[in-house]
Parts: structure tokens; sequence; C-alpha cells
């Protein structure tokens, strides 16, 4: 079992493991590079540890949680932060620095969608 614990375990970037992207149910994970060279620029001007708290879903996991059927989640497009001691209101200004293609602000569950969509920009509260 020791084996599995380490499905994913790997480096991919300075400040991230591809574990962190994997969906919860399934432990799949689809991750484009975009996505991930822009989280990495977003990890480098705000100093912090970027929590990643979705990153890859599965459908039936998408479904579960409630995302919408085309959700860039499944497609390893998207990716939902949070940085502790931040306001997810902090974070939308340097998520725009970083020109994510789509950006939803969460304010009450304190957290931002980003992704890497290929169609026009798309800005949203949740
Ligand atoms: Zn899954
Ligand atoms: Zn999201």
């Amino acid at each position: 079992m020791e084996r599995l614990n380490q499905i994913n375990e790997i480096d991919i970037a300075q400040y991230f493991k591809l574990s962190e992207f994997a969906c919860p149910c399934c432990k799949r994970v689809m991750l484009h590079p975009l996505l991930l060279k822009k989280l990495v620029e977003f990890r480098a001007i705000i100093k912090k540890p970027i929590y990643i708290t979705s990153g890859y879903r599965c459908s039936e996991y998408n479904q579960k949680v409630g995302g919408i059927k085309s959700s860039y989640h499944m497609l390893g497009l998207a990716a939902d932060i949070q940085v502790e001691g931040v306001s997810a209101l902090d974070l939308l200004e340097y998520a725009e620095m970083i020109n994510f293609a789509g950006i939803g602000f969460y304010e009450k569950k304190n957290f931002l969608h980003l992704d890497v969509r290929p169609t026009k920009l798309a800005r949203w509260r949740g």
C-alpha cells in the first residue's frame, strides 16, 4: 500500500506536486502546462503557499461536487485556490496580473477559480 500512497507524488514545478492536482476520488489527473506555468508565476509573486482545493475532476467527482457539465476542471484547465491569510479579493488582484483566461471570485467561501480556457475571457462571482 505504501507504493500506492506515492502515486502522483512527483515534483512538477518548484512549488507543486502532481498529486495536488489529482482528482480526490480516483487519483486520476490531467494538467495543462499553461495552467501550471501561471500558478508558478502566481506563487512567485504572492510568496506564500498556494493550496489547490480542486484541480482535475473526473466526471463522477465533478457531478458530486455540483460542478457544471462542461467544467474546465474535467479537462485539466482549471484549479480552485486558497492562500492562508489572504482574502479572495486580494488574490483576485494577483490573478488579474497573471491574466488567467477564466477567473471566478468566491468571496464567501474565500477562494478563486482560475482557468486557462481557450475561448474568450470570463469573469464571474460565485
Ligand atoms: Zn475521480
Ligand atoms: Zn473551479
